[in-house]
């Protein structure tokens, strides 16, 4: 028999940035539609207009864009589920919410606000701590169940607000089997009579949820953890549509936690600890304050993506580095796991360093002549890519981990330079001073600035390390760093005369004091 075609989908709220915990849920289900052949939908959930928030949907394009997890049908891309925008589909969720009126699945209710809190006040007073609209409750309020027939008409007649609410049972189990936590069971009396419809026309998350995954042909709902609670009503919504058999199998994915585990991972943690929670930067509409996101400090999505696909799932090999083809291979449900992830950013600077070190140096030469805030020649920028590709985390790193590349040191590790400068450094610097301008500029390498300096030092009797952290504090005015000579080499021979020149200055002074 023919498998029907895998369909998954990432279905998110454009409420506002798109948190980090949505990237892996939409990188979990591109893995597993591409894994089989299948398709990765995207559906905008705008069906709470009071928290739509512009740019929110161009952010989530622009974010999957850059990692590369591309859906094949979107409001974009479009497909032949168009429209995927759920505030274009009101119609198709209102036929459906009517529908289950008419079969006696679901119920017009006309309580108003004040009547809905006067009943839960009423409960409390009566010792329900869960107070809730249901299959006891509703038999008190204002709705088709608990009205005569004919002011119901009447009331719908007269165009008076109503909901449409769904007719939970009172009792009964209802049960769903999880493709990553198991068995889940729930009573009846746990769910609500959950509105269906808004008075406005609008349906609610979970009635345009079920009505666009089953229209859409979904196989799998691969989703958050916090969504758990509302599956047993989306399997009741899938029994009372009568649409069971299409039912598709839900994977709830474990949730995102604190670095040390203490609870769900929140944006707040990335503003304590300094590290971004969303994939770009965002700017709140209402403070307009700015937040950088993974690509703004400078993770390469290669090493995102590595590190997302590592939070709730893992291979159950040694191996760590995927690209994102080598995780479609391998990805598989049953390997996610059911515990917390802990949000581990050393584990995504280390994917990082991996990856910056993995690109060819043309590239970061490349990358480098076009950011670097400091003017550089290509020949220059070709050796500090060599000096520091493999030393790095961000590309920033690289003229902001070696800022003496680019500016003459104001300041010297003073200690350093005072328990190691000798008369023996002092006189084989200024013997260094005159020969350097003997070298011709295109022979001024690191090899040749070793070989001059080897050439005093052998002279003198000096063993040649006795020189070298002095003259490093000379060229850095720091005791620890890249190869010296290649440093020498970057700055140039002007530059390097100039330092040391500097430094001998200095130091003369001090010993004149
Ligand atoms: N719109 C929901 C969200 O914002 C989708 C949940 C689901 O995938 O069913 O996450």
């Amino acid at each position: 028999m023919n498998q029907p075609e895998i369909r998954v989908r990432f279905a998110p709220s454009p409420t506002g940035a798109l948190h980090i915990g949505g990237v892996r849920t939409a990188l979990y289900n591109y893995l597993f539609a591409k894994k089989h052949n299948g398709k990765f939908l995207l559906r905008i959930e705008d069906t709470d207009q009071n928290r739509y928030v512009d740019f929110a949907e161009n952010y989530i394009k622009e974010s999957l864009e850059w990692l590369g997890i591309v859906p094949d049908e979107s409001p974009w891309a479009g497909g032949l589920c168009s429209p995927y925008r759920q505030s274009e589909r009101k119609e198709i969720y209102q036929e459906y919410a009517h529908k289950m009126v008419a079969e006696g699945k679901a119920y017009y209710a006309f309580d108003t606000a004040e009547e809905l809190e006067a009943m839960r006040k009423r409960l409390e007073t009566e010792g329900v701590s869960n107070p809730q609209y249901n299959a006891l409750s509703r038999e008190q309020m204002k709705n088709s169940l608990t009205l005569p027939k004919e002011e119901v008409e009447a009331r719908l007649k007269a165009g008076e607000p109503y909901t449409i609410r769904i007719k939970v049972p009172r009792k009964e189990e209802i049960r769903l089997n999880d493709l990553v936590r198991g068995w889940v069971v729930v009573h009846s009396s746990q769910i609500d009579d959950k509105v269906l419809l808004k008075s406005d026309g609008m349906p609610t998350y979970h009635l345009a949820n079920v009505v666009d995954d089953y229209l859409m042909g979904i196989t799998h709902v691969i989703r958050g953890e916090e969504w758990l609670p509302s599956a047993p009503l989306h399997v009741l919504l899938y029994r009372f549509l009568g649409w069971e058999a299409k039912m598709p199998q839900f994977a709830h994915l474990p949730l995102l936690l604190k670095p040390d585990g203490n609870g769900k991972l929140s944006k707040r943690d990335g503003d304590m600890h300094g590290f971004p929670v969303f994939p770009l930067a965002w700017t709140n509409p209402e403070t307009q304050e700015t937040v950088r996101g993974f690509r703004e400090e400078g993770y390469l999505p290669e090493a995102l993506i590595n590190f997302l696909a590592f939070l709730g799932w893992n291979p159950g090999t040694e191996q760590e580095i995927f690209s994102l083809d080598e995780l479609v291979q391998a990805f598989s449900i049953e390997k996610i796991s059911k515990a917390g992830a802990k949000f581990d950013i050393k584990k995504a600077q280390w994917f990082n360093q991996y990856y910056i070190k993995q690109k060819d140096n043309a590239f970061w030469v490349n990358y480098l002549l076009q950011n670097c805030p400091y003017p550089l020649e290509k020949i220059q920028a070709e050796a500090i890519v060599a000096l520091l590709k493999d030393r790095i985390t961000f590309p920033k790193d690289f003229w902001e981990q070696a800022p003496y590349l680019f500016q003459t040191p104001e300041n010297y590790d003073e200690q350093t330079l005072a328990s190691k400068w000798t008369n023996e450094v002092s006189l084989v610097l200024k013997q260094w001073k005159t020969l350097i301008p003997t070298i011709d500029n295109k022979d001024w390498n690191a090899e040749n600035i070793k070989h001059t300096l080897q050439q005093i030092t052998e002279n003198q009797g000096i063993k040649l390390g006795k020189v070298m952290q002095p003259i490093r504090i000379a060229l850095t005015g720091v005791a620890q760093g890249a190869d010296l000579m290649l440093i020498a080499q970057i700055i140039g021979k002007d530059e390097t005369l100039k330092r040391i020149e500097k430094i001998l200055a200095k130091m003369l002074q001090k010993e004149k004091i």
